[in-house]
């Protein structure tokens, strides 16, 4: 199994985020499962990163030449591509892969989580999608998306796509437990 993570660049996060994403790549190398991240030495990617090469794993970064030239790539994961633009590496970030896990981060993941959540709802992506909600990080965007069902911008099945764990040693079964999506789903992007 391959997945991608995305998750934060910084270094300045509670204790608990780190646990966290080094707790996830823990299951995920104890699984032979591969991934697929922003290629990061810093911050969650950069334990995400260093844990998976400790137990052996397979990691795959994908970053843009702009951030190769200020020297942010993991100079320990071998297995970097280079891309021109950001939009190019979003894109490979899903191609081929089983899954997405959104770990907590900022405007970056945020960015990331919610253009695979678009692609999912119009059938373009549709693999599982799991956010792993380490301290309740993010409830605020739960609620958002609550209210946008409420208020008639998605649809209740919209909430369907995607899965919310608390503790890393969830994803994999949430993974594994995500309600299958099809190119047909686009028959339900729309609100009606
Ligand atoms: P954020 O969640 O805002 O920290 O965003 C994570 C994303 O930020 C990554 O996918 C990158 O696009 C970008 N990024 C920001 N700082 C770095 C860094 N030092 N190394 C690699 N990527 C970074």
């Amino acid at each position: 199994m391959r997945i991608c993570v995305y998750c934060a660049s910084s270094a300045k996060v509670d204790r608990a985020y780190f646990e966290a994403a080094e707790k996830l790549a823990d299951e995920f190398a104890k699984n032979n499962v591969e991934v697929v991240y922003g290629g990061g030495a810093v911050g969650l990617m950069g334990v995400l990163a260093d844990t998976m090469l400790k137990h052996g794993g397979n990691i795959i970064g994908i970053l843009p030449k702009f951030m190769v030239e200020v020297e942010w790539e993991h100079k320990g994961v071998n297995n970097m591509i280079m891309t021109d633009t950001m939009h190019e590496r979003k894109a490979k970030f899903m191609e081929d892969v089983d899954a997405l896990v959104a770990l907590p981060g900022g405007s970056g993941t945020l960015e990331e989580l919610l253009e695979a959540i678009t692609l999912k709802r119009l059938g373009q992506f549709t693999k599982p999608i799991v956010i792993l909600n380490t301290k309740s990080y993010y409830e605020p965007l739960l609620r958002m998306f609550d209210k946008a069902v409420e208020e008639n911008f998605m649809n209740k099945v919209h909430l369907e796509m995607w899965k919310v764990v608390d503790k890393p040693e969830d994803v994999l079964d949430a993974v594994k437990n995500s309600k299958p999506w099809d190119k047909g789903m686009i028959n339900f992007a729309a609100v009606k």
